[in-house]
């Protein structure tokens, strides 16, 4: 059946001030609510795949019902909540904290209300301006070099993720190393990270066109805490240049996303330097810590590097997403990635001023304007504010870790830098030993994480060791939740050492 048009065309007015109001009381209500009832939620759903598919509708309504908006919400709440992770929750301690604060989200309020989209100065310059004047402050305010600040020769940006970051430079890195070398010689290039490098760096080697079998990943020991070893880089690199291949670029990590294994950047930029190599550092999570000056020993050396980011999103209150990057030579990045086209509307009065084109940085045109999120944040907790922020779960993380100490059954498998603590269970010589020591941690998270108010927890496995990550940063975490958490771990250890030890002596 064909429709028949419609008689008169009925354009609803979809910006409608006086609307707006309405619904945004209606959202900010609804968060609020959220929050405020986050305890009564278990942390993640037990929910099988599928479950909303089979409640849903298969196609978009035809026309709006009555009080769609409300409606909508209220499915938020019944078919959605019940269904989610929740990552504000005080009770969270998987992966890396999502960090949230009203002011991020507020910001993000006032990111898609406003709407703009500054790819170049001319397309809107106060966003492209607040955005290099931000990127200072907070360069500043993680202790990062000069040199990677506008105020030093350098200057930042924000994105949206690491992945994107670490892609940006690594492109930088390989058209200065092409010019230098010759186009021809793509297939030379190599490039360097360790075992314990974030997947996202082996994912932009692919997608810049490094041949698979020529990324390294160096090695790493429990000996070292999983740190890279300069030692080990250089005999890597130099056994490629014996071989006629052409070091390019090594991503260093401040806080490895397994067990925050932190590499020693100074020494690793001195191998750089001596092959021409472009030194990247992630410290999505960590870099946040930076905040506070009794960090920044783990940036010595960061003078030398070439480009540097971390996740304000993770771990300093701005909510997702955004990630910051600093480079010490922005016209690597704008040779690697910039754009000409006519169409793009430059504002010549722009040129020569020291303001730049950011769609010149990155991988979109189409950006967010995400330094102003950043800027409210700044703003409205000061460089103090998030300082105690981090050192409220760098407190916390420490009782953890003490707590895991004093009992004797567990240890901490690797040294604690931050707010993770990774720790297991200790298998006792009559139930296996070192030979079971996996499968029972395996087991132990298992049980931790189906206790439904229990804590939710995550795992490493690094070294052939399998621990527990216990990672602290939720902003609604506070002491009794992660008191409460330990008393879980303890409690589903108990039972099922007791349960092993019947198993082991009926069968003798
Ligand atoms: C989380 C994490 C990443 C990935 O960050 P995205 O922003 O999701 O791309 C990369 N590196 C480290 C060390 C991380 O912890």
């Amino acid at each position: 059946m064909v429709d028949a048009p419609q008689q008169k065309l009925q354009c609803p007015n979809v910006l409608d001030a006086e609307e707006f109001r309405r619904q945004g009381h209606q959202v900010i209500d609804f968060i609020a609510d959220y929050y405020d009832r986050m305890s009564d939620y278990p942390v993640h759903p037990s929910v099988t795949p599928g479950f909303l598919r089979d409640v849903l509708p298969t196609d978009a309504p035809r026309r709006p019902g009555p009080d769609a908006f409300g409606s909508a919400l209220q499915d938020v709440r019944d078919l959605l909540l019940p269904g989610m992770t929740h990552w504000q929750s005080p009770r969270h301690f998987a992966h890396f904290p999502a960090s949230s604060s009203t002011v991020g989200a507020l910001g993000e309020a006032l990111i898609a209300g406003i709407n703009v989209v500054p790819f170049t100065w001319a397309a809107s310059p106060a966003a492209t301006e607040l955005e290099m004047v931000v990127v200072d402050w907070l360069g500043k305010a993680l202790h990062l070099p000069e040199s990677l600040l506008f105020a030093g020769g350098g200057g930042g940006t924000f994105l949206g993720t690491t992945c994107e970051a670490i892609l940006c430079a690594l492109v930088s890195a390989r058209d200065q190393k092409l010019a230098e070398i010759g186009g021809n010689r793509i297939g030379d290039l190599v490039v360097y990270c360790s075992d314990q490098t974030h997947f996202s760096f082996r994912k932009a080697a692919r997608i810049a066109g490094i041949q698979r079998d020529h990324c390294r990943e160096v090695q790493t020991y429990h000996g070292d805490m999983f740190a890279l070893s300069p030692t080990e880089l250089q005999a890597a690199m130099q056994a490629d240049v014996d071989a006629g291949l052409v070091p390019l670029f090594l991503c260093a990590t401040v806080g490895t996303t397994q067990t925050t294994a932190v590499d020693p950047v100074g020494e690793l930029c001195a191998v750089a330097a001596s092959h021409g190599v472009w030194v990247h550092v992630d410290a999505a999570y960590a870099g946040s810590a930076l905040v506070c000056p009794e960090f920044r020993h783990v940036i010595d050396g960061m003078e030398s590097v070439d480009s540097f980011s971390m996740n304000p999103h993770k771990w300093l209150l701005a909510n997702n997403d955004c990630c910051a990057m600093w480079v010490k030579k922005p016209c690597a990045l704008v040779a690697a990635l910039g754009t000409e086209q006519e169409y793009i509307l430059k504002d010549a009065a722009a040129e020569g001023h020291g303001v730049v084109d950011y769609k010149d940085w990155t991988i979109t045109l189409t950006r967010r304007f995400r330094a102003l999120k950043i800027w409210l944040v700044l703003r409205c907790y000061g460089v103090d504010g998030l300082r105690d922020h981090i050192r409220s779960h760098l407190r916390m993380a420490e009782a953890f870790e003490g707590m895991v100490r004093a009992d004797a059954r567990f240890e901490v498998v690797t040294e604690r830098h931050f707010a993770l603590v990774c720790f297991r269970l200790r298998s006792p010589e009559k139930l296996g030993g070192e030979k079971t020591a996996n499968q029972l941690n395996r087991r132990l998270l298992e049980e931790v994480n189906a206790a439904t108010s229990g804590p939710y927890m995550s795992s490493a496995n690094v070294g052939g060791i399998y621990m527990l990550r216990c990672a602290i940063g939720s902003t609604l975490t506070e002491e009794r939740h992660v008191n409460d958490a330990w008393k879980v771990v303890q409690d589903r250890a108990s039972a099922i050492l007791r349960k092993m030890e019947i198993i082991y002596s009926v069968l003798g």
